[in-house]
Protein backbone atom coordinates (compact mmCIF):
# COMPACT_ATOMS: atom_id res chain seq x y z
CA UNK A 1 0.00 0.00 0.00
CA UNK A 2 1.46 2.81 -1.43
CA UNK A 3 -0.60 5.66 0.19
CA UNK A 4 -0.12 4.07 3.62
CA UNK A 5 0.70 6.74 6.40
CA UNK A 6 3.96 6.44 8.48
CA UNK A 7 3.02 5.01 11.94
CA UNK A 8 4.33 7.53 13.68
CA UNK A 9 2.78 9.92 11.77
CA UNK A 10 -0.27 8.46 12.46
CA UNK A 11 0.27 9.10 16.55
CA UNK A 12 2.09 11.97 16.21
CA UNK A 13 5.15 11.27 17.35
CA UNK A 14 8.42 11.06 17.10
CA UNK A 15 10.80 8.13 16.12
CA UNK A 16 12.15 8.13 19.37
CA UNK A 17 9.16 8.63 21.08
CA UNK A 18 9.69 6.44 24.76
CA UNK A 19 6.63 3.69 25.35
CA UNK A 20 5.39 5.98 26.98
CA UNK A 21 5.03 9.15 25.23
CA UNK A 22 3.54 6.53 22.31
CA UNK A 23 0.74 5.56 24.95
CA UNK A 24 -0.37 8.97 25.66
CA UNK A 25 -0.33 9.77 21.78
CA UNK A 26 -2.55 6.81 21.61
CA UNK A 27 -4.82 7.68 23.93
CA UNK A 28 -5.28 10.86 22.88
CA UNK A 29 -5.96 9.96 19.37
CA UNK A 30 -8.40 6.85 19.57
CA UNK A 31 -10.42 9.19 21.68
CA UNK A 32 -10.38 11.83 19.79
CA UNK A 33 -10.93 9.64 16.68
CA UNK A 34 -13.58 6.79 18.64
CA UNK A 35 -16.33 6.27 16.09
CA UNK A 36 -18.63 6.82 19.00
CA UNK A 37 -17.56 10.32 19.73
CA UNK A 38 -16.58 11.42 16.29
CA UNK A 39 -19.15 11.29 13.75
CA UNK A 40 -17.20 12.41 10.91
CA UNK A 41 -16.32 10.19 7.51
CA UNK A 42 -13.42 8.76 8.01
CA UNK A 43 -13.59 7.94 11.87
CA UNK A 44 -13.66 4.96 11.74
CA UNK A 45 -11.34 4.10 9.10
CA UNK A 46 -9.02 6.57 11.29
CA UNK A 47 -9.59 4.75 14.30
CA UNK A 48 -8.19 1.66 12.72
CA UNK A 49 -5.45 2.93 11.60
CA UNK A 50 -4.49 4.60 15.13
CA UNK A 51 -5.01 1.50 16.26
CA UNK A 52 -2.60 -0.42 13.87
CA UNK A 53 0.41 2.09 14.54
CA UNK A 54 -0.38 1.30 18.21
CA UNK A 55 0.21 -2.11 17.67
CA UNK A 56 2.95 -2.10 16.06
CA UNK A 57 4.92 1.05 17.71
CA UNK A 58 3.70 -0.63 21.56
CA UNK A 59 5.52 -3.80 20.67
CA UNK A 60 9.69 -3.67 20.99
CA UNK A 61 10.24 -6.40 18.61
CA UNK A 62 7.65 -4.86 15.73
CA UNK A 63 9.09 -1.68 15.95
CA UNK A 64 12.08 -2.19 15.53
CA UNK A 65 11.60 -4.09 12.58
CA UNK A 66 9.36 -1.37 11.42
CA UNK A 67 12.13 1.20 11.86
CA UNK A 68 14.85 -0.72 9.75
CA UNK A 69 11.55 -2.18 6.59
CA UNK A 70 8.98 0.20 7.19
CA UNK A 71 5.78 -1.01 6.12
CA UNK A 72 7.65 -4.33 4.15
CA UNK A 73 7.70 -5.41 7.42
CA UNK A 74 4.55 -6.54 8.12
CA UNK A 75 3.88 -7.86 5.11
CA UNK A 76 2.58 -7.23 1.47
CA UNK A 77 -1.43 -7.15 2.90
CA UNK A 78 -1.64 -3.92 4.18
CA UNK A 79 -3.60 -5.43 7.10
CA UNK A 80 -1.08 -7.47 8.93
CA UNK A 81 -2.70 -8.53 11.74
CA UNK A 82 -6.08 -9.52 10.11
CA UNK A 83 -7.12 -5.82 11.61
CA UNK A 84 -10.87 -6.34 11.03
CA UNK A 85 -10.75 -7.37 7.40
CA UNK A 86 -13.45 -10.00 5.96
CA UNK A 87 -12.09 -13.61 7.61
CA UNK A 88 -10.42 -11.91 10.56
CA UNK A 89 -11.22 -13.43 14.04
CA UNK A 90 -11.51 -10.47 15.42
CA UNK A 91 -13.76 -9.25 11.91
CA UNK A 92 -17.08 -10.16 14.11
CA UNK A 93 -16.21 -8.59 17.18
CA UNK A 94 -15.05 -5.44 15.11
CA UNK A 95 -18.34 -5.32 12.66
CA UNK A 96 -20.43 -5.32 15.98
CA UNK A 97 -18.84 -2.94 17.67
CA UNK A 98 -19.11 -0.59 14.54
CA UNK A 99 -22.54 -1.51 13.90
CA UNK A 100 -23.34 -0.67 17.16
CA UNK A 101 -21.78 2.31 17.04
CA UNK A 102 -23.51 3.40 14.22
CA UNK A 103 -26.54 2.75 14.77
CA UNK A 104 -28.31 5.91 16.79
CA UNK A 105 -30.80 3.97 18.52
CA UNK A 106 -28.04 3.15 21.36
CA UNK A 107 -29.39 -0.18 23.40
CA UNK A 108 -28.62 0.94 27.15
CA UNK A 109 -28.63 -1.22 30.14
CA UNK A 110 -32.14 -1.37 32.02
CA UNK A 111 -31.47 1.86 34.39
CA UNK A 112 -30.57 0.76 38.08
CA UNK A 113 -33.04 0.22 40.60
CA UNK A 114 -33.59 2.10 43.97
CA UNK A 115 -31.55 1.17 46.97
CA UNK A 116 -33.55 -1.40 49.24
CA UNK A 117 -34.66 -0.30 52.70
CA UNK A 118 -34.76 -2.29 55.77
CA UNK A 119 -36.66 -1.48 58.95
CA UNK A 120 -37.15 -3.56 62.03
CA UNK A 121 -40.50 -3.55 63.71
CA UNK A 122 -40.54 -4.44 67.40
CA UNK A 123 -44.31 -6.49 68.37
CA UNK A 124 -45.76 -8.19 71.60
CA UNK A 125 -45.91 -12.08 71.56
CA UNK A 126 -49.72 -11.56 71.39
CA UNK A 127 -49.23 -9.45 67.98
CA UNK A 128 -47.23 -11.65 66.63
CA UNK A 129 -49.72 -14.83 67.15
CA UNK A 130 -52.77 -12.51 66.01
CA UNK A 131 -51.32 -10.27 63.67
CA UNK A 132 -51.21 -6.48 64.06
CA UNK A 133 -51.35 -3.34 61.83
CA UNK A 134 -48.21 -1.30 62.12
CA UNK A 135 -46.71 1.61 61.41
CA UNK A 136 -43.07 2.55 60.49
CA UNK A 137 -41.16 5.70 60.18
CA UNK A 138 -38.20 5.84 57.85
CA UNK A 139 -36.72 8.52 55.84
CA UNK A 140 -36.34 7.87 52.41
CA UNK A 141 -35.28 8.99 48.61
CA UNK A 142 -38.72 9.72 46.68
CA UNK A 143 -38.92 10.62 42.84
CA UNK A 144 -38.94 14.94 43.04
CA UNK A 145 -42.47 15.89 42.19
CA UNK A 146 -41.00 18.80 40.82
CA UNK A 147 -39.32 17.48 38.19
CA UNK A 148 -40.68 14.08 38.56
CA UNK A 149 -37.11 13.00 38.47
CA UNK A 150 -36.28 14.45 34.97
CA UNK A 151 -33.87 16.41 37.07
CA UNK A 152 -34.70 19.20 34.55
CA UNK A 153 -36.48 22.58 35.74
CA UNK A 154 -40.23 21.64 35.10
CA UNK A 155 -39.40 18.61 34.15
CA UNK A 156 -37.74 19.80 30.71
CA UNK A 157 -36.03 16.88 28.84
CA UNK A 158 -32.22 16.78 29.45
CA UNK A 159 -30.06 16.84 26.51
CA UNK A 160 -27.87 13.83 25.54
CA UNK A 161 -24.44 14.10 26.68
CA UNK A 162 -22.26 14.84 23.99
CA UNK A 163 -19.49 12.91 24.81
CA UNK A 164 -20.49 9.60 24.87
CA UNK A 165 -23.39 10.56 22.67
CA UNK A 166 -25.95 9.39 25.17
CA UNK A 167 -24.92 5.96 25.41
CA UNK A 168 -23.48 6.48 29.18
CA UNK A 169 -20.39 4.66 28.45
CA UNK A 170 -17.09 5.46 26.35
CA UNK A 171 -15.94 2.20 24.75
CA UNK A 172 -12.27 2.04 23.59
CA UNK A 173 -10.35 -0.54 21.91
CA UNK A 174 -7.46 -2.34 24.03
CA UNK A 175 -4.71 -4.43 22.09
CA UNK A 176 -3.30 -7.38 23.51
CA UNK A 177 -1.91 -10.50 21.70
CA UNK A 178 -4.63 -12.07 21.63
CA UNK A 179 -6.40 -9.77 19.36
CA UNK A 180 -8.28 -6.69 20.35
CA UNK A 181 -10.77 -6.13 23.17
CA UNK A 182 -13.53 -3.74 23.75
CA UNK A 183 -13.87 -1.98 26.95
CA UNK A 184 -16.51 0.18 28.15
CA UNK A 185 -16.41 2.60 31.05
CA UNK A 186 -18.92 4.75 32.50
CA UNK A 187 -18.70 8.49 30.96
CA UNK A 188 -17.21 10.82 33.33
CA UNK A 189 -19.43 14.00 31.86
CA UNK A 190 -22.64 12.23 32.73
CA UNK A 191 -21.79 9.53 34.94
CA UNK A 192 -22.72 7.61 32.89
CA UNK A 193 -26.74 8.87 32.74
CA UNK A 194 -26.11 9.62 28.74
CA UNK A 195 -27.91 13.02 29.82
CA UNK A 196 -26.23 16.09 31.07
CA UNK A 197 -28.39 18.07 33.54
CA UNK A 198 -28.36 21.35 31.73
CA UNK A 199 -30.59 23.30 33.62
CA UNK A 200 -31.05 21.60 37.32
CA UNK A 201 -34.75 21.75 38.19
CA UNK A 202 -34.33 24.27 41.82
CA UNK A 203 -36.11 21.53 43.84
CA UNK A 204 -34.06 18.50 43.91
CA UNK A 205 -31.24 20.49 42.77
CA UNK A 206 -30.87 18.48 40.02
CA UNK A 207 -30.74 15.08 41.73
CA UNK A 208 -33.78 14.20 40.26
CA UNK A 209 -34.76 12.99 43.71
CA UNK A 210 -35.55 14.57 47.58
CA UNK A 211 -35.24 12.88 51.02
CA UNK A 212 -38.40 12.50 53.03
CA UNK A 213 -39.74 11.40 56.18
CA UNK A 214 -42.27 8.40 55.69
CA UNK A 215 -44.67 6.71 58.25
CA UNK A 216 -45.43 3.68 56.07
CA UNK A 217 -48.23 1.41 57.44
CA UNK A 218 -47.43 -2.20 57.33
CA UNK A 219 -49.64 -5.11 58.09
CA UNK A 220 -48.21 -8.45 60.09
CA UNK A 221 -49.90 -11.19 59.13
CA UNK A 222 -50.77 -13.34 62.19
CA UNK A 223 -48.47 -16.40 63.11
CA UNK A 224 -45.14 -14.61 61.91
CA UNK A 225 -42.17 -16.25 63.22
CA UNK A 226 -38.97 -14.51 64.83
CA UNK A 227 -36.86 -12.72 62.68
CA UNK A 228 -39.11 -12.64 59.92
CA UNK A 229 -38.56 -10.42 57.13
CA UNK A 230 -41.62 -8.99 55.28
CA UNK A 231 -40.65 -7.28 51.31
CA UNK A 232 -43.01 -4.40 50.76
CA UNK A 233 -42.32 -4.21 46.97
CA UNK A 234 -41.42 -0.53 45.57
CA UNK A 235 -41.38 1.23 48.91
CA UNK A 236 -38.01 1.60 49.34
CA UNK A 237 -35.73 4.51 48.24
CA UNK A 238 -36.73 5.70 44.15
CA UNK A 239 -34.04 5.03 41.55
CA UNK A 240 -31.68 8.27 40.92
CA UNK A 241 -31.31 7.00 37.43
CA UNK A 242 -35.16 6.47 36.36
CA UNK A 243 -35.44 3.15 37.18
CA UNK A 244 -37.71 1.31 39.75
CA UNK A 245 -37.61 1.71 43.16
CA UNK A 246 -36.35 -0.40 46.06
CA UNK A 247 -37.69 -2.60 47.92
CA UNK A 248 -38.41 -1.69 51.74
CA UNK A 249 -37.86 -4.95 53.96
CA UNK A 250 -39.42 -4.84 57.01
CA UNK A 251 -37.86 -7.12 60.20
CA UNK A 252 -39.84 -8.59 62.64
CA UNK A 253 -38.63 -8.42 66.13
CA UNK A 254 -41.14 -10.22 68.54
CA UNK A 255 -40.90 -9.07 72.25
CA UNK A 256 -40.51 -12.16 75.29
CA UNK A 257 -43.91 -13.06 77.16
CA UNK A 258 -44.06 -13.65 80.85
CA UNK A 259 -45.35 -17.24 80.41
CA UNK A 260 -44.92 -18.31 76.87
CA UNK A 261 -42.84 -19.97 74.77
CA UNK A 262 -42.75 -20.44 71.48
CA UNK A 263 -41.56 -23.12 68.79
CA UNK A 264 -42.91 -22.00 65.23
CA UNK A 265 -46.51 -22.94 65.60
CA UNK A 266 -46.07 -24.35 69.21
CA UNK A 267 -46.67 -22.68 72.37
CA UNK A 268 -44.73 -23.54 75.19
CA UNK A 269 -45.97 -23.11 78.92
CA UNK A 270 -44.99 -24.47 82.62
CA UNK A 271 -48.00 -25.19 85.49
CA UNK A 272 -47.06 -26.05 89.04
CA UNK A 273 -49.10 -28.47 91.23
CA UNK A 274 -48.93 -29.41 94.46
CA UNK A 275 -48.61 -32.81 95.22
CA UNK A 276 -51.58 -33.51 96.55
CA UNK A 277 -52.91 -32.12 93.15
CA UNK A 278 -50.65 -34.67 91.09
CA UNK A 279 -51.47 -36.99 93.11
CA UNK A 280 -55.66 -37.16 93.15
CA UNK A 281 -56.02 -34.86 89.77
CA UNK A 282 -57.54 -31.27 89.89
CA UNK A 283 -59.68 -29.09 87.43
CA UNK A 284 -57.04 -25.89 86.98
CA UNK A 285 -57.65 -23.18 84.54
CA UNK A 286 -54.89 -22.74 82.54
CA UNK A 287 -53.44 -19.69 80.95
CA UNK A 288 -53.06 -19.72 77.10
CA UNK A 289 -52.79 -17.02 74.81
CA UNK A 290 -56.41 -16.63 74.50
CA UNK A 291 -57.34 -16.15 77.88
CA UNK A 292 -57.33 -18.91 80.63
CA UNK A 293 -59.16 -22.20 79.81
CA UNK A 294 -60.55 -24.76 81.76
CA UNK A 295 -58.02 -28.47 81.90
CA UNK A 296 -58.72 -31.65 83.78
CA UNK A 297 -55.38 -32.53 85.20
CA UNK A 298 -55.71 -36.18 85.73
CA UNK A 299 -54.77 -38.19 89.11
CA UNK A 300 -51.40 -39.65 88.89
CA UNK A 301 -49.65 -36.89 87.07
CA UNK A 302 -46.06 -37.12 87.17
CA UNK A 303 -43.89 -34.14 87.56
CA UNK A 304 -42.62 -32.96 84.17
CA UNK A 305 -45.33 -34.28 82.34
CA UNK A 306 -47.06 -32.97 79.34
CA UNK A 307 -50.45 -32.12 78.21
CA UNK A 308 -51.18 -30.99 74.68
CA UNK A 309 -54.07 -27.82 74.47
CA UNK A 310 -55.00 -28.49 70.70
CA UNK A 311 -55.89 -25.11 68.62
CA UNK A 312 -53.99 -23.03 71.37
CA UNK A 313 -51.08 -22.55 69.20
CA UNK A 314 -49.93 -19.97 66.57
CA UNK A 315 -51.70 -19.36 63.62
CA UNK A 316 -49.92 -21.09 60.34
CA UNK A 317 -48.75 -17.45 58.52
CA UNK A 318 -50.07 -18.76 55.47
CA UNK A 319 -53.53 -19.69 56.88
CA UNK A 320 -54.60 -22.45 58.12
CA UNK A 321 -54.59 -24.23 61.60
CA UNK A 322 -53.53 -22.87 64.66
CA UNK A 323 -51.22 -25.17 66.32
CA UNK A 324 -51.27 -26.61 70.18
CA UNK A 325 -50.38 -25.81 73.51
CA UNK A 326 -47.72 -27.57 75.35
CA UNK A 327 -48.35 -27.52 79.22
CA UNK A 328 -45.62 -28.73 80.94
CA UNK A 329 -46.71 -29.90 84.59
CA UNK A 330 -44.50 -29.34 87.38
CA UNK A 331 -45.05 -30.98 90.83
CA UNK A 332 -43.90 -28.15 93.29
CA UNK A 333 -42.82 -29.74 97.12
CA UNK A 334 -44.04 -27.40 99.82
CA UNK A 335 -41.14 -25.56 100.99
CA UNK A 336 -43.11 -24.83 104.48
CA UNK A 337 -45.39 -26.60 105.96
CA UNK A 338 -48.09 -25.82 108.79
CA UNK A 339 -48.47 -27.64 111.51
CA UNK A 340 -51.35 -29.69 110.46
CA UNK A 341 -49.79 -30.15 107.23
CA UNK A 342 -46.90 -31.82 108.93
CA UNK A 343 -48.66 -34.15 110.82
CA UNK A 344 -50.39 -35.48 107.40
CA UNK A 345 -47.48 -35.40 105.55
CA UNK A 346 -45.87 -37.89 108.22
CA UNK A 347 -49.37 -40.25 108.26
CA UNK A 348 -49.16 -40.34 104.69
CA UNK A 349 -44.83 -41.11 105.06
CA UNK A 350 -46.01 -43.76 107.82
CA UNK A 351 -48.90 -45.36 105.34
CA UNK A 352 -46.70 -44.94 102.12
CA UNK A 353 -43.12 -46.65 103.55
CA UNK A 354 -39.96 -45.73 103.11
CA UNK A 355 -38.72 -47.64 100.24
CA UNK A 356 -37.00 -46.07 97.01
CA UNK A 357 -37.78 -46.64 93.79
CA UNK A 358 -34.13 -46.92 91.68
CA UNK A 359 -34.44 -45.74 88.48
CA UNK A 360 -32.82 -44.77 85.54
CA UNK A 361 -31.69 -41.11 85.23
CA UNK A 362 -34.96 -39.21 83.52
CA UNK A 363 -35.26 -38.05 80.27
CA UNK A 364 -33.96 -34.06 79.35
CA UNK A 365 -37.00 -31.85 78.79
CA UNK A 366 -35.86 -31.78 75.45
CA UNK A 367 -36.32 -35.67 74.82
CA UNK A 368 -39.84 -35.08 76.06
CA UNK A 369 -40.52 -32.13 73.87
CA UNK A 370 -39.82 -34.66 71.05
CA UNK A 371 -42.16 -36.82 72.25
CA UNK A 372 -44.71 -34.85 72.38
CA UNK A 373 -43.93 -33.29 68.84
CA UNK A 374 -43.05 -36.51 67.69
CA UNK A 375 -40.19 -35.09 66.03
ZN1 LIG B 1 -36.57 17.89 40.73
ZN1 LIG C 1 -21.77 10.88 28.64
Amino acid sequence: MADKRDYYEVLGVGRTATADEIRRAYRTQARQHHPDINREDGAEERFKEINEAYEVLSDDNRRAAYDRFGHAANGASGDPFGFGGAGSPFGDLFESFFGAAASSSRRRAAPARGADLQVTVDVTFEEAVFGVEQEVELQRFETCEACHGTKMRDGQTSPRCTTCGGSGEVRRVQQTILGQFMTATPCSNCNGEGTMVTDPCPNCRGRGRVSRARTIGVSIPAGIDENATLRLTSQGEASAHGGPAGNLYVKVRIAPHPLFTRHHKTIQSQVGVNVAQAALGDELEIATIDGPVAFTLPAATQSGQQFRLRNRGVPDVRGGNRGDQIVTVQVVTPRQLTDDQRLLFEQLAASMGSEITQQPSPRGFFDKVKDVLGV
